[in-house]
């Protein structure tokens, strides 16, 4: 509403209400900082007008210039910290300043994680109206963070590109596409920072050529690296804009010499003008098309394309609070919405009598059939389809569901779906979430016949902004 708004206002008004702003561009102000935001940004006023400041911490006087001017808010560049916070800390990472994928890390980590408890507990209150005071208010326990936050992420997806003849590769420069050639990062896998290594030096050697974007020409675009954390198993991913590579035999060899763990070297062929990573054929090099690993006692297959989530230690706590949530004794039908490759399904039919997993992507189905299998597991049902759509069928067809798990992508739960359940009206709904503003909106939903008992943040992602949670609805009066 308000941007369609924006857009209709003349000329004459925009410059006035431009004019209205208190700050200019390139004004230096000082500021009190009081929150940080979302995104991990310090929150600020000057002359009541709101600016944002990345790396800024909450109790700091700071200098800071105004790089961007809103109607309602700006942002700027942190200049010098007058007088520091008492949490801030010296991040580790060499290229903190220049990154951005992690816009907490100056920021220690019990602060962090009582920052994301904090989003969580603004959002059911702002967006879904719950109080989180007085008798039977929902309980939000502090976040679970991990003993070593450091080095956890067990996929590193890394574009490529050239310099002075040699093979690079790290991240993109903020706001750019320039690549920022890096050696580690402080929240991957050793494993993973050592396969990119060595492909950009073994590739570099080979002169395999980068892909260049924006003359399209080249061959290599991406490495990507996965590995199981708990298995070792190491899988190498090359993304090509064609299937021909130069000198393949001794990239092959040479990879598997210098990086004895690798069990599957995978190639996938991009060739269109995008920023999508992958394309769709996928051919396997040498070894096997998939590695394994654990969550708890399930075995996984991962192949170069399926989604499994990126920190399997803390992708175990949240499984196991989500497993607690349920509640299971063995006599349950529960229904896994947006299932994915069926992992917490597989959780769950260790503990219930039947699981009904449903997922969009027919290959995550695929894997987790597969899974299923591979770990005997018979009391699972895996369908393709939107959620909002198999779910009410099942309904028609008889199913009933005692619990409903759902796990939804960042744009949270379709309203659908959210109206089936309120049809099936299951004894628990437990909603796993990326994203606390859908999740509340979601939950203010499903409120009118569920009352929110317990609220469980699991830091999947420290230092970074992203905050992860599960929570446990019952029904009123069941
Ligand atoms: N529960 C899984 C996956 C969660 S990610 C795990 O923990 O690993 C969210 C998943 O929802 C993705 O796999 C995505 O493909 C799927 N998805 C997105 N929209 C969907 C929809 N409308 N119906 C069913 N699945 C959907």
């Amino acid at each position: 509403m308000a941007k369609t708004a924006r857009k209709r206002r003349g000329p004459q008004q925009a410059e006035n209400a431009e004019r209205s702003y208190p700050v200019s561009l390139g004004q230096a102000v000082e500021l009190e900082v009081t929150g940080l935001n979302h995104e991990g940004a310090g929150v600020g006023r000057h002359e009541g007008y709101t600016l944002f400041v990345p790396k800024a911490l909450p109790g700091e006087r700071i200098r800071a210039k105004v790089v961007h001017a809103k109607k309602n808010f700006g942002f700027a560049e942190l200049q010098e910290i007058l007088n520091p916070s008492p949490h801030r800390t010296q991040p580790p990472c060499p290229v903190f300043d220049r990154c951005g994928g992690c816009s907490l890390q100056h920021l220690a980590y019990a602060e962090q994680l009582r920052h994301k408890q904090q989003i969580v507990k603004d959002n059911l209150q702002r967006i879904g109206g719950f109080s989180l005071e007085g008798e039977g208010a929902p309980v939000v326990h502090p976040t679970i963070g991990m003993d070593n936050p450091w080095r956890y992420r067990n996929k590193a997806q890394v574009p490529i590109g050239e310099r002075d003849g040699a093979l690079i590769g790290g991240f993109y420069a903020e706001r750019s596409h320039d690549i920022i050639d890096i050696e580690e990062c402080m929240i991957q896998h050793e494993a993973n920072d050592r396969v990119v290594a060595a492909v950009k030096r073994i590739a570099g050697r080979l002169h395999i050529p980068a892909y260049d974007e924006v003359r399209h020409t080249g061959l290599l675009r991406h490495v990507v690296a996965k590995v199981g954390a708990s298995s070792g198993e190491v899988m190498v991913v090359l993304i090509t804009t064609e299937a021909f590579i130069p000198e393949r035999e001794r990239l092959i060899e040479e990879i598997r010499r210098e990086l004895p763990d690798v069990k599957s070297i995978v190639q996938n062929i991009n060739p269109h003008k995008t920023n999508v990573i992958f394309g769709d054929r996928t051919i396997t090099l040498w070894g096997s098309d998939v590695i394994y690993d654990y969550i708890g006692r399930i075995k996984f297959a991962i192949s170069a394309r399926s989604f499994y989530q990126v920190n399997p230690e803390q992708t175990r706590v949240l499984y196991e609070k989500t497993l607690a949530y349920a509640g299971l004794t063995g006599e349950e039908t529960v229904i896994d919405a947006y299932c994915g490759i069926g992992t917490i399904s597989l959780f769950l039919a260790q503990k219930a009598k039947h699981v009904y997993g449903v997922e969009i992507v027919p290959e995550a189905i695929a894997d987790a059939n597969r899974n299923a299998e591979l770990n005997g597991i018979g009391n699972a049902t895996f369908e393709v389809g939107a959620a909002e759509v198999v779910i009410p069928a099942w309904k028609e067809q008889g199913i009933r569901a005692d619990i409903i798990v759902v796990d939804p992508p960042r744009k949270g739960c379709d309203e659908a779906l959210l109206t089936t359940i309120l049809q099936m009206k299951p004894q628990r709904v437990v909603y796993v979430s990326c994203n606390p503003s859908t999740l509340a909106r979601d939950l203010k939903v499903l409120a009118d016949l569920y009352e929110l008992k317990e609220v469980q943040p699991v830091d999947m992602f420290p230092h970074t902004d992203h905050v992860e949670c599960v929570i446990l609805m019952l029904r009123k009066g069941a």
